[in-house]
């Protein structure tokens, strides 16, 4: 863009961020550097933190520990803090609605009082065109669906191009389809740009849509950091990996650096013989017979025998829930219950795959998928 705006972001460096509310420890030695341009997204489940290292980095809420820097400048460390206008940071937050009393444009164009009208006009209209809201510049917010609002608000933010972009949930008030639209074209803008983005979401998908890299965090600590496929393949704990996605989940025991599973040993590395072990597998990781070799290919090498309890279509997947006991008697309600306790397993299937109640198929693991985690590891 041009009228004199940055053409790339800033670094944002958080450097050990505590905070407390009454005593209570919110945020708990936070550390995150996210590179000029990159787009990183803070992702943890409710009340884990995040919303308040967003609110210290905007300056929100006072600081009591740490130091955050944008650019080379130091924003905020204790007793000496920049006002959030003052940062160079651009907020969007699911409850930072559009000023009801100014039209569209005003509201987009409010941060670029610097600017001559002509300028501004201008800026003003390439965002709302880039957005496809052109033509929306003279209406009032209320005129608008909650879609284009969004979007309207995600133009104010970045208008003033600030070296920093901060998003909390600026998703989440929006439907599913629509969610799917509107944060594609906030990260092409986001992109095109190169701006520096730190999004806050609890949504793992979103976070892997929209990342660079993801910071997962847990009860005010940050777990693991790393590029989504990274985190989603090699989670560092037990915690993540079920965090981010759909998990088959067994108890075993080590023997000779390996664990057993009903689909034959996995490595367990590092582990003292006798250790009991969490071992979770993702659906997708299953492979069911004649499905990922291709239609009618036969058994693969050491698949064990299971039979189908029901099958249905998601969209680009299908979900098949199978048991490893292949009795007719076996109910898919069956409770979990002692050698019951495994045998109600979940894979995910490319495309459709709706094989009928009763089938019997037989299954494999790509051991790539399973991850086996020591008992009472709770980080
Ligand atoms: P969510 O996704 O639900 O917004 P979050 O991960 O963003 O959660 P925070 O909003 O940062 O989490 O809250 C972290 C912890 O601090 C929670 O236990 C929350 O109850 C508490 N907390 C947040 N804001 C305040 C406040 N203003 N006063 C007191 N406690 C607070």
């Amino acid at each position: 863009m041009n009228n004199g705006m940055r053409s790339t972001g800033s670094a944002l460096e958080i450097q050990d961020l505590s905070h407390t509310y009454d005593g209570r420890r919110a945020v708990d030695g936070v550390s995150l550097r996210v590179e000029p341009g990159e787009v990183v997204c803070l992702l943890g489940p409710s009340g884990c933190g995040k919303t308040t290292v967003l609110r210290l980095v905007a300056g929100l809420e006072k600081l009591q520990a740490g130091r955050i820097l944008v650019g080379d400048q130091v924003v905020a460390e204790p007793g000496r803090e920049a006002p959030p206008e003052a940062r160079g940071v651009g907020l969007v937050f699911q409850d930072l609605a559009l000023f009801p009393h100014l039209d569209i444009g005003t509201n987009v164009g409010f941060g670029l009082r610097r600017l001559s009208a002509g300028e501004r006009n201008q800026r003003v209209e390439a965002l709302l065109r880039r957005l496809h809201l052109e033509g929306y510049s003279k209406a009032w917010p209320h005129q608008l669906s909650g879609g284009q609002q969004q979007r309207a608000a995600l133009a104010r933010a970045i208008a003033p191009a600030p070296g920093v972009v901060l998003m909390d949930e600026p998703f989440s008030g929006l439907d599913a389809r629509l969610r799917g639209v509107v944060r594609d074209e906030a990260l092409h803008l986001l992109k095109a740009d190169r701006m520096t983005a730190l999004v806050v979401t609890h949504d793992p998908e979103e976070a892997m849509f929209m990342a660079d890299r993801i910071a997962v965090m847990r009860a005010g600590k940050i777990v693991q950091v790393g590029r989504p496929r990274d985190v989603y393949t090699r989670p560092a704990t037990e915690f993540v990996a079920e965090f981010l996605g759909d998990v088959n989940r067994i108890d075993g025991v080590t023997r000779g650096g390996r664990v057993e599973t009903p689909f034959g040993p996995l490595l367990a590395d590092g582990f003292a013989d006798g250790q009991g072990v969490h071992v979770l597998i993702r659906p997708e990781a299953l492979r069911l017979a004649g499905v990922a070799a291709g239609p009618g290919a036969g058994p693969t090498q050491g698949a064990v025998k299971a039979r189908v309890l029901a099958a249905r279509l998601l969209g680009r997947t299908s979900w098949v829930h199978f048991c490893l006991n292949t009795d007719p008697t076996h109910r898919h309600d069956a409770t979990a219950a002692g050698n019951e306790e495994h045998s109600h397993w979940h894979a995910r299937v490319p495309g459709q795959f709706l094989p009928e109640e009763g089938t019997e198929l037989a299954v494999s693991l790509d051991a790539q998928q399973a991850f086996v985690f020591a008992v009472g590891d709770t980080t």
